[in-house]
């Protein structure tokens, strides 16, 4: 766990899909965690160490590597719109065949050892998926002292939110805003739908100040405005293409690219 600003920490995971990120947000009379990840790893226990406040669990979406620690909580949110491939996704022969996918490259790479990720791995396939309550559009999470905002934006999953630490005018983002975004899966929306979500999305950090963000996979963005803007582009380039060239083979699924800089989006057509 890593301090990343005023009472808010990032919680990283090691799981089948690689590393994904956490954040906690901590309040006077509550703290929140965004994401709770594969539920490989004890996150109370974790949390404990820094907060003995009630925990309150939102989901940016339903997918393995965000939602599944959602058994070691009782109050958990997501958007309706992602509870069926949260189920989808908690299928228990889903779940085996996630983490048997898993290679000794990403044990090298994540300086986990093999017991260490056997004993990870075990503690994610011995639960089922907990329970979850309806996130809504719009809805605050009073912290004390802060307020947390959730910004439902369709995109890599229809049921996809942001969240935005409204007095640190930051934005966590999930996996819609992320260096690469998949958006070439079943539960994705259509890319002129998500062109439309981030010129939303863009007025909306526009309109509130918001520069930082902080992605479900990689490291923290420092001008949201720019990363949307080169998002935009990939969209665009992707949908006026004749000519979609060789799909990209990432494991869990394949996409074509559209790349803007660093920045692209895997599609499908
Ligand atoms: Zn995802
Ligand atoms: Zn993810």
């Amino acid at each position: 766990m890593e301090q990343i600003y005023e009472n808010t920490y990032a919680i990283r995971e090691v799981g089948c899909a690689g590393e994904v990120n956490m954040y906690l947000v901590v309040g006077k009379k509550r703290a929140a965690l965004i994401d709770c990840g594969y539920g490989g790893i004890d996150l109370p226990a974790m949390i404990r160490t820094v907060t003995k406040l009630p925990v309150t669990v939102i989901c940016t979406h339903g997918h393995i590597d965000h939602a599944f620690g959602s058994w070691m909580f009782e109050d958990v949110y997501l958007h309706p719109l992602d509870m069926e491939v949260y189920k989808e996704h908690g299928n228990r022969q889903m779940q085996e065949n996630s983490w048997a996918r898993t290679d000794m490259r990403m044990l090298k790479f994540y300086k986990l050892s093999k017991e260490e990720f056997a004993a990870q791995r075990e503690r994610a396939l011995s639960h089922e998926p907990g329970a979850v309550k309806a996130l809504e559009d719009g809805q605050c999470f009073d912290l004390g002292g802060r307020t947390l905002r959730v910004v439902h934006m369709p995109g890599h999953t229809a049921g996809s939110v942001l969240v935005e630490d409204v007095e640190h005018k930051v934005l966590f983002s999930g996996d819609d805003l992320n260096g690469q975004v998949w958006m070439c899966l079943k539960e994705s929306v259509p890319l002129a739908e998500y062109k439309k979500q981030l010129l939303r999305i863009r007025q909306f950090a526009e309109n509130e100040g918001v520069e930082i963000h902080y992605p479900g996979h990689g490291r923290k963005a420092d001008d949201c405005v720019k990363r949307i803007d080169k998002l935009v582009k990939c969209t665009d380039k992707a949908m006026a293409r004749k000519n979609h060239g060789k799909m990209a083979d990432r494991g869990f699924t394949k996409g074509y690219v559209a790349r803007c800089g660093f920045t692209s989006i895997l599609y499908k057509i």
